[in-house]
């Protein structure tokens, strides 16, 4: 059987829904009337805490389709939990889940290709963005930046592939093994190691709401991403510190040199900007190896990662017996 589920994590998106549903319940149709997945598949939307009327939106959808399938989580858990969350819960009722954000910023229509590279065997097929002609130049460069940290941090990500992505339920089950509190899906998701395939898409821009990514949510998730995938900053503090105390050996060889050639040293400023220095790369230092240790905090504790309020999948079981 192939039945497929869309995961839709939704927070706030009101305006964007209404668009959403009928675009998703198009391309729904098209896939099961193809016979390229089951009649059965359908669409999980997650809605994220939302103050807005997300929900009731949800739940008429369900009304007017028996397609649509709800899951409320009892507070705002942001984006990474929310589409777990899904993800989770949508591998118990499906063969294959199919994740896309609300805005539709990506291109539905590549599901089809999605969805025969799984016939073909893949696992995981990532879309990939081909421009970013929409984007403002301020996330271009933002995102640019991005890439080229992980690239520096030894982390391996798809370049341009957000969370819109097919993965089969053997995938899924891999991945409900990574048990950390710290998500970066996108950091995970190549490591689960099956067959894996691209496709290739244009983003477009959001079609109603707002971007829920402001400047210090893209700087923290980058933040997250490197501190949960990499040790590599506390290796280069490590290199660094080295190579402080290298070139502070030398220093010290030629003030003593200075001092017996008779030479005298101008020393305060010096003296003062070394302990500036020495003192923020001490403060840095300490920061991160917090930082790290935040994480063993947060990890040991093992909290669970959200809450389900109503869970409309649930009613499949009674639907069907
Ligand atoms: N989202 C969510 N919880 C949050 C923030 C965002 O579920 O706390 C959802 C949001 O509704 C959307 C997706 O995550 O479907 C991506 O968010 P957004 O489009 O705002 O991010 P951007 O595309 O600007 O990076
Ligand atoms: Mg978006």
């Amino acid at each position: 059987m192939n039945k497929l589920c869309i995961v839709v994590p939704c927070y706030n998106e009101e305006q964007a829904l209404l668009y959403t549903n009928a675009e998703l319940i198009n391309i729904m149709n098209r896939l099961v009337k193809s016979g390229k997945v089951d009649k059965t598949s359908f669409i999980l939307y997650v809605d994220d805490g939302s103050k807005d009327g997300t929900w009731n939106l949800i739940c008429n959808f369900r009304k007017q389709s028996a397609m649509i399938f709800g899951l409320k989580l009892a507070r705002n858990t942001g984006h990474q939990n929310a589409l777990t969350a899904g993800l989770l819960t949508a591998m118990n009722y499906a063969d294959m889940v199919i994740s896309i954000d609300a805005d539709l910023q990506d291109d539905v229509s590549v599901m089809e290709e999605m969805v025969d590279l799984y016939l073909r065997g893949n696992d995981i097929v990532y879309g990939v963005r081909n421009r970013r002609d929409t984007d403002t130049l301020f996330k271009k460069f933002s995102a640019l930046g991005f890439y080229r940290l992980m690239q520096l941090m030894k982390i391996k990500i798809v370049y341009n592939h957000a969370d819109y992505r097919l993965m089969s339920k053997r995938a899924l089950l891999q991945f409900s093994l990574y048990k950390e509190r710290n998500l970066f899906l996108r950091g995970i998701v190549p490591l689960i190691g099956y067959p894996s395939a691209t496709v290739m898409y244009d983003r477009k821009s959001r079609v109603a709401g707002r971007s829920k990514y402001s400047l210090g949510k893209m700087f923290s998730m980058a933040f997250e991403g490197i501190t949960s995938f990499s040790i590599q900053p506390i290796q280069m503090i490590t290199d660094l510190g080295l190579g402080i105390v290298l070139f502070s050996i030398c220093a010290a060889i030629y003030a003593f040199y200075s001092y017996i050639t008779g030479k005298v040293v101008a020393g305060w400023t010096s003296t003062i900007l070394s302990i500036w220095f020495i003192g923020g790369v001490q403060l840095l230092s300490v920061g991160l190896i917090g930082t790290y240790i935040g994480k063993i905090y947060v990890e040991v504790k093992e909290r669970p990662r959200y809450a389900i309020e109503v869970n409309h999948l649930t009613e499949i079981r009674h639907e069907q017996s």
